[in-house]
């Protein structure tokens, strides 16, 4: 029977601690976009970031991104820098903003964007006329970016950077948190993401000025006055108290769970040791510290046995979900039209790729089912 129970990708993870407060909630009636548990579920972020950090929550990290992108001027006709390998929803709000994506080849140390083509985009579109707008890159699958060597790019164009940290929450930099590297930083707490409100996310700004544009822009740009007055586009962004109160509770195990992918990516990296045919995707330098949000694997080039769908298909036949990479953004036909720049790396990483659960509530049965079945590749 147990080898027949699907083992998920990932798991949301939630405890008592965050049943509790979403019972408070219930009994202060405090159900609105307003309330005590938003404030505290922003402290709580902004203590943990550190370093002046000014946290909004919101009720996506796509509505994140797409104010942090406000909040940098991006306006219709402009251009936006944007890393190739990632989630559709890096790259949607500088659509929103009726503005034009550039996409970057990564690089392979981190996945991230690559500083030279960075470079090379830049000097490229300033010669066809139009210096990019703003630059998002991407912590992907939990990667801490070349932050130093993408900062030497930018800062000399004067650049700024909006930093997608949906999947990084919980990485650090030379001991800065992502979520800190960028001008704005972004997070997400969708249901699948390291901590969970089932879904939300924050803007992160380095000034108290810039957080009450975020709040007001979130809560539909009403100005001050007691009858209703607008001056500009606002959003209905704001998230609920609800589940801020499901955020406050998960802080408190945020390290608890980064330990626990990181005890699991270790797992991995013992099993992938004695199988040459894959390269599991690890941190190149000591001087970062992945979340490990998503486990990631290559099927080595010279390996004749497997390719992915083969992968796929033997832990399908085990009821052990695993799943391509990103569809990388050029590829995408609802974005295939936007410029380009690479030759081809997160195509490859797409083709031979694959993710693998990445869970931190996995039980020790579910974990041997998983290591069992990898010691079974060849
Ligand atoms: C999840 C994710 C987002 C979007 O967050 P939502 O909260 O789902 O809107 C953005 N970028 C990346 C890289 C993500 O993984």
């Amino acid at each position: 029977m147990s080898q027949k129970t699907k083992i998920p990708l990932l798991r949301p993870h939630l405890g008592e601690s965050e049943l509790q407060l979403v019972q408070d909630v219930f009994q202060q009636n405090w159900i609105a976009p307003v309330g005590e548990h938003i404030i505290r579920f922003e402290k709580s972020l902004e203590d943990y970031l550190g370093n002046q950090s000014k946290v909004t929550v919101v009720n996506s990290g796509t509505a994140a991104l797409h104010l942090a992108l406000i909040l940098l001027g991006v306006e219709a006709g402009d251009e936006v820098l944007c890393q190739n390998l990632t989630f559709a929803a890096s790259v949607n709000p500088i659509l929103y903003q009726g503005a034009t994506p550039v996409f970057i080849e990564s690089e392979p140390d981190t996945w991230n964007i690559c500083p030279n083509y960075l470079e090379m985009a830049i000097k490229d579109r300033i010669k066809k006329g139009k210096k990019p707008r703003a630059l998002m890159v991407v912590n992907l699958y939990g990667m801490p970016y070349k932050y130093q060597e993408i900062k030497n790019v930018t800062e000399s164009y004067g650049i700024p950077i909006v930093e997608d940290s949906a999947e990084a929450l919980g990485s650090t930099y030379h001991d800065k948190p992502c979520g800190t590297l960028g001008d704005i930083s972004v997070f997400s707490f969708n249901g699948n993401k390291i901590v969970t409100t089932s879904g939300g996310g924050a803007v992160i700004t380095k000034s108290q000025k810039l957080k009450e544009k975020a709040l007001y822009l979130a809560t539909q740009a009403k100005e001050k006055t007691v009858y209703y007055e607008h001056k500009a586009i606002g959003y209905n962004y704001r998230l609920s108290n609800i589940l801020a109160a499901i955020g406050v509770g998960q802080m408190e195990v945020l390290q608890d769970r980064v330990l626990a992918k990181r005890r699991l990516h270790e797992a991995y990296k013992e099993v992938f040791k004695s199988l040459p045919g894959f390269v599991l995707f690890s941190e190149y330098s000591d001087y970062i510290q992945s979340n490990f949000w998503l486990n990631c694997v290559q099927i080595h080039p010279e390996n004749d046995t497997y390719n992915r769908n083969d992968i796929m298909n033997h832990f399908g036949a085990s009821n052990i979900e695993v799943r391509p990479l990103w569809k990388p953004m050029h590829l995408q036909p609802i974005f295939k039209n936007y410029p380009y720049y690479g030759s081809g790396f997160s195509e490859a990483l797409f083709e031979n790729g694959f993710c693998l659960p990445s869970a931190t509530n996995f039980t020790t049965v579910e974990l041997s089912r998983i290591l069992t079945l990898i010691e079974s590749l060849t």
